[in-house]
């Protein structure tokens, strides 16, 4: 729940679950509409996490949760929770209000209120009837919605539980988050569908559109990463994958690119070292005497070929970000920079001297931050007697110059 907010002050509250893939102006008529016939005083908006029910996009749970406090913003009695998103591991409705509970006080009603479709399959859900002990359900649907499903379920629930399910309609659950991403997705408009500022963030980071959908959703990626790489890799995978999404958070890129170049960075690691050579032959990979040396280096720009063959990435500057992980190189995209780094200061990563220093620079300075991992990596390798990839050592100059050339 919100740490800003105090709960204590309130006799009624409601969550508003659901998946928001986007929000739309028929979840805020809703919310709203309920709000004031309950007398409720407080909506929390829950974009859910990692539901039990269904396979979710992990790429989209930052921009499904950003879009809801956009909508949400000017509407006092409104507040957003990270309650599930930031939760590990699946989400399910019972922690939620349990954990909203403890932060009330004992005699405030709790309301979830959410799709009548979902509410109909509540009795598959964790713990239904001490979710139902806890809260009251408000179950909305759009017009000409068949209530027989849900009518048979409450007709099946203990008899004091029947009370604590109440249907109500509202027109403006037309409008569906189905029908926005179909809309989007071939270029009709959503103009007063959505909230405006919802609208100039679906269009700013291109959701929903051709492109977007053209990079594979997260659970395909890692079905097929899960049999090529050890558990090892996979968990490192994970973790660059998280690291990048964040950094791109914090740097205004793409985050379900970060997310999926993070993801493949690696797709080409753990081939042996003649496997390796095979498969440049085959995805033409040109082999310089660096790489002729060191095998193992060919495993980005072949990790590159197989993210786009393999992997049906199409996006150039994913597939340069997977490349040039490992090297960099002169005049590096946000996005290369974001991967190089997140494949350095990922949690999971052992230690190495300077990655502190590195982990500092991350939020603060990007470009800081990479000039100080390739000092440290030439370093590493030049101790080690390696020839240094002529990449690393162009990229290393290129940002020294733009620094002299900024001071
Ligand atoms: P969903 O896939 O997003 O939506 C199912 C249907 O209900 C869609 O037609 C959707 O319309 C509508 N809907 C969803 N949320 C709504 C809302 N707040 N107001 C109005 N209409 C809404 O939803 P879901 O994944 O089934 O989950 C709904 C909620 O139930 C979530 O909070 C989820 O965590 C919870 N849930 C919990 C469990 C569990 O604890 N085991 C299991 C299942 C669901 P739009 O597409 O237009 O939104």
């Amino acid at each position: 729940m919100n740490q800003i907010t105090d709960y204590t002050k309130y006799n009624k509250i409601a969550v508003m679950g659901g998946t928001f893939n986007p929000i739309h102006t028929g979840h805020l008529v809703a919310a709203e509409a309920v709000r004031q016939q309950l007398g409720i005083e407080r909506v929390i908006f829950v974009p859910s996490g990692k539901p039990p029910h269904k396979e979710s996009d992990p790429m989209l749970t930052e921009h499904r949760y950003l879009m809801t406090v956009l909508a949400t913003v000017t509407n006092p009695h409104f507040e957003v929770s990270r309650i599930e998103v930031d939760r590990t591991g699946l989400t399910y409705t019972v922690d939620t209000i349990t954990e909203l509970k403890r932060r009330c006080r004992e005699d405030c009603r709790i309301y979830f209120i959410t799709g009548a479709d979902a509410i109909s399959e509540i009795l598959k859900w964790k713990e239904p009837e001490r979710l139902l002990s806890m809260c009251e359900f408000v179950a909305v649907t759009r017009p000409g919605y068949n209530s027989s499903e849900l009518k048979k379920t409450v007709n099946s629930l203990n008899e004091s539980y029947r009370g604590r399910i109440t249907l109500l309609e509202i027109p403006a659950l037309s409008i569906s988050s189905t029908d926005i991403r179909h809309r989007v997705l071939s270029g009709q408009t959503i103009k007063y569908l959505v909230p405006s500022p919802v609208e100039e963030y679906i269009l700013k980071f291109g959701l929903y559109s051709p492109d977007f959908n053209s990079i594979p959703e997260a659970d395909a990626i890692n079905a097929r990463l899960h049999s090529v790489l050890t558990p090892k890799r996979y968990k490192h995978t994970q973790g660059v994958a998280e690291e990048a999404a964040k950094l791109a958070k914090r740097y205004g890129a793409d985050i379900r690119k970060a997310y999926t170049a993070g993801l493949l960075h690696d797709c080409a690691k753990c081939f042996t070292d003649g496997e390796k050579l095979k498969l440049c032959k085959v995805y033409g990979v040109k082999l310089d005497d660096v790489l002729k040396a060191q095998p193992d280096l060919t495993h980005s720009f072949l990790g590159a070929k197989i993210a786009e063959a393999e992997y049906g990435i199409r996006d150039k500057d994913i597939l340069n970000a997977i490349a040039y992980h490992t090297t960099g190189r002169e005049n590096m995209s946000l996005l290369e920079k974001i991967v190089f780094i997140a494949d350095l200061i990922e949690p999971n990563r052992d230690y190495f001297k300077g990655l502190d220093k590195i982990r500092k620079l991350a939020y603060n300075n990007i470009d800081d931050a990479v000039i100080s991992a390739l000092e440290r990596t030439i370093e590493y390798n030049r101790e080690r007697k390696r020839v240094i990839h002529p990449l690393g050592l162009a990229a290393l100059k290129y940002l020294k110059e733009g620094k002299n050339e900024q001071h």
